[in-house]
């Protein structure tokens, strides 16, 4: 079933809508960037870390060890990289540093050998929005000393630029953008603070913005009314730019941890709308980052179900659509 808004905003509709326009030179930069392809651009994301409440529910010490990815959650990595090269996509990693720390991590490198982008998730996957040095981290809870004498932001700044040292130290990669620990509603509005310190150390594109939606009640199947408003949601997740030029590429609803941690959803339910919003961007010629976690995923998705489809219904689209890195979505919006 294919599902459209009545006026989808994406991309290209208000390219379309605002080419020659009078009012243009007051737009923001974001409408001043160069006439995108009709394609739909899909991306596939997984967050290199462990999720709370994962492997089964009651587990939260990895919220002081998110990077110490446990051998399921490698190896389902690996294999989602796999099957989306085999099916014609790629997939676009973001890691958490400490993972770096692990004794092997030549799956990582399998990874990026494969072609797949791997970009920055911070070391121990802070929160950028944090107003103390302690409440970035549960880590820094437990071990304050850890960030003694240091203000919030040198914890972020240090957090940010050690996991890009460590993936070239380590392992030989070279950082593919960046994405927030956690996605934020009104992304980095107003914090031109936080979109400067990512642009000083080398970012010209993050990935911060999760919009608000509805959710339905906890283990009941979702109604109508949710499904519609994830695919509105879709409206709110195409890529713009900050007034420091900074460019955002949204995450774009349903994410597994809300699917599947948060409301209890079964895997035809998140199916169902991942399927209607990837649906929804090829209809527009509008984009869909796919956010998941694969130390999740293994758990709720061992058989690579939702990567699977949305891989088809990309191949199926023909020409009008493509699956890509996060860094191809920024492109066109990041000024020469
Ligand atoms: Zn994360």
């Amino acid at each position: 079933m294919m599902v459209a808004p009545d006026t989808p905003l994406t991309r290209r509709s208000m390219l379309a809508a605002l080419a020659g326009s009078s009012v243009s030179l007051c737009l923001p930069r974001a409408f001043a960037a160069p006439a995108p392809s009709n394609k739909a651009q899909i991306a596939i994301t997984l967050d290199l870390e462990m999720s709370r409440h994962y492997p089964e529910r009651g587990m939260t010490e990895w919220d002081y060890q998110k990077g110490n990815l446990d051998q399921p959650t490698k190896d389902y990595s690996v294999e989602a990289a796999r099957i989306a090269r085999d099916l014609g996509g790629i997939i676009h990693f973001f890691c958490v540093g400490r993972v770096l720390e692990q004794p092997n991590v030549d799956w990582l490198k399998e990874i990026s050998a494969g072609g797949h982008p791997i970009g920055n998730h911070t070391y121990d996957h802070v929160y950028l929005l944090a107003s103390s040095p302690v409440e970035t981290q549960f880590r820094f809870q437990r071990a304050p000393w850890l960030v003694e004498g240091m203000s919030t932001e040198q914890v972020l700044y240090e957090n940010i630029k050690l996991t890009t040292i460590g993936l070239k130290d380590r392992c030989g990669i070279d950082v593919n953008g960046f994405r927030t620990p956690g996605g934020f509603r009104d992304a980095l509005n107003g914090r031109e603070d936080i979109q400067q310190m990512l642009l000083d150390l080398g970012f010209n594109w993050a990935s911060c913005k999760y919009p608000a939606h509805k959710y339905g009640e906890p283990m009941q199947e979702p109604s109508a009314e949710v499904y519609k408003d994830i695919v509105r949601a879709q409206t709110e997740s195409q890529p713009f730019v900050y007034p420091t030029g900074l460019v955002e590429v949204p995450m774009s609803p349903i994410s597994d941890v809300g699917a599947f941690r948060s409301t209890y959803w079964k895997l035809d339910y998140f199916l169902k709308a991942i399927r209607m919003a990837v649906e929804w961007a090829v209809e527009t010629g509008g984009v869909f980052d796919f956010l998941c976690h694969p130390s999740c995923m293994v758990v709720e998705d061992p058989e690579f179900k939702t990567i699977k489809m949305i891989c088809e219904i990309v191949d199926q689209a023909g020409d009008r659509a493509e699956i890509v890195g996060l860094d191809k979505i920024a492109a066109p919006f990041i000024e020469a």
